[in-house]
């Protein structure tokens, strides 16, 4: 299997980036029922090679530069693989110490890293957890926060409970606010100011939370963003935060994407204003060489968690929780049962270092500073906001301004440069324009990647425009 990988990242760049199938195409190629005997693993990798392999999309390809990028590496290889080989499952501390231990050892590491405040060190009152994803971190943070502001206003008030955030969030907000029984009226997503670079202003949070408290409305929770995953606007945490945190609302920061670049200190500045968040997300998974899944939650006042999330069942009772010795991640989290993916976080902050995974993240912001550069040069394309860390927002403009071709030209452009095969990229809508999203990213993406995907645009660009 080892080999049958290496081959894979080998011939990585021989694939289509994104897969070509049509839906259902396997249910022909597979029988109906699982086989009543043993097969060999040979027969299986040829199945595989021939009939998997086509329907995948490859994010690791080098010229994958469609959504965020999802990393692997070596070093997160190898944690998976003792991960899978050890496989224990440690909900609580004493179903296996030190993958608790380790856990919240790595990500005290990390916030250190970060310069995250004291508050979110596992020696405080805070600590990290590892969750799935970024979805599930703020799910339970908002779940934290809800029940504690019920239990200072009654039950019954939940019909009343506010959550703030930007029109830029991600949808992961709202689905939490959905599980979380939070009414959609409530439920608010304020406009973004397009002239700051679609970040969200201190004074539209101040408004908004203003006349909910006129109406007799409870705001409790707030999200910011750095990165959004529309553009990598930047929210300004400080004086956000300090609207949160006046009106007692829980302040969360999703910083899934951008949360890896402020490892490096000409970035961190864009977490400036974090000392005021009660909670702090960043996938690891996403650019920091983890293989998915890794996201790391840290929080001010893990009781909160605890106290919203926890159970006590016989089955699980035992001296060290009992005790309130140790921490029982299963109180930190949605599901009972967890992995040991802090193996690879560490092996991913100790294979590489410091140095060498601030240099990773560099390299990549250079990357997508010189596909900027060549971009702003043509002047039949456009940069749509300026880049911030490694994804450029860009898009075709049409021989006449009429915006409805210029969204049909952006999203035909994106159709035949995805249909070649030859790289894969995704788009958003800003001030309902049609934007094209290239977001670099994936560790074997190298200068000639961004130049012949820059090609591919050009060319494909200029047979739609010849067509106009
Ligand atoms: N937040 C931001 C800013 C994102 O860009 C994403 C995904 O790209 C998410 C949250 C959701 O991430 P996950 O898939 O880890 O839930």
């Amino acid at each position: 299997m080892v080999d049958f990988i290496a081959d894979y990242y080998k011939n990585i760049e021989n694939f289509p980036v994104l897969s070509q199938v049509q839906p259902g195409y396997l249910r022909k190629l597979l029988p109906e029922t699982a086989p009543a005997h043993s097969e060999t693993l040979q027969d299986v990798l040829e199945d595989v090679q021939t009939k998997i392999l086509p329907g995948v999309t490859h994010w690791q390809s080098p010229d994958y530069f469609a959504y965020f990028p999802s990393n692997s590496s070596v070093a997160g290889f190898l944690g998976e693989m003792l991960s899978a080989g050890i496989n224990m499952v440690g909900f609580s501390w004493i179903t296996s110490p030190a993958a608790t231990e380790l856990e919240m050892i790595v990500l005290d590491w990390l916030a250190k890293e970060l310069k995250l405040p004291d508050e979110f060190l596992s020696t405080a009152q805070g600590g990290g957890v590892i969750q799935g994803t970024a979805s599930e971190a703020v799910l339970v943070v908002l779940l934290a926060a809800r029940d504690k502001v019920l239990r200072k206003v009654g039950k019954d008030a939940i019909g009343k409970l506010v959550v703030y955030c930007s029109d830029q969030t991600h949808s992961a907000l709202q689905k939490a606010c959905q599980i979380g029984g939070i009414h959609p009226e409530n439920f608010r997503m304020l406009k973004a100011d397009p002239s700051k670079d679609y970040a969200l202003s201190p004074d539209t949070l101040s408004e908004a939370v203003s006349h909910d408290l006129a109406t007799g409305l409870i705001p409790f929770f707030f999200c910011a963003t750095i990165g959004t995953t529309s553009s990598t606007a930047v929210d300004p945490l400080l004086a956000l935060g300090k609207i949160a945190k006046s009106n007692s609302m829980w302040f969360h920061v999703d910083a899934a994407y951008a949360g890896s670049a402020c490892i490096c200190p000409e970035f961190r500045h864009y977490i400036d204003g974090v000392e005021e968040a009660d909670s702090f997300n960043m996938n690891a998974h996403k650019w920091f060489l983890t293989n998915f899944d890794c996201s790391a939650l840290w929080v001010k006042d893990r009781s909160a968690l605890i106290q919203s999330l926890s159970t006590n069942p016989e089955f699980l009772k035992n001296k060290a929780s009992q005790g309130n010795l140790v921490v029982d991640y299963k109180d930190w989290q949605i599901p009972l049962g967890r992995r040991f993916r802090s193996l690879k976080l560490w092996m991913v902050l100790r294979l590489y270092g410091m140095e060498k995974l601030q240099a990773y993240i560099r390299n990549h912001i250079e990357l997508a500073r010189h596909f900027e550069e060549l971009v702003a040069q043509d002047q039949r394309f456009e940069i749509v906001t300026p880049r911030k860390f490694s994804l450029v927002c860009f898009r075709l403009l049409p021989p006449q301004s009429n915006e409805d071709y210029a969204n049909n030209l952006n999203h035909d452009l994106l159709d035949a440069v995805n249909s070649t095969g030859k790289l894969f990229i995704s788009h958003t809508v800003l001030s309902n324009r049609y934007v094209l999203r290239f977001a670099i990213g994936a560790p074997l993406t190298e200068e000639r990647h961004i130049l012949a995907a820059w090609k591919v645009f050009q060319d494909e660009a200029a047979t739609l425009l010849s067509k106009c």
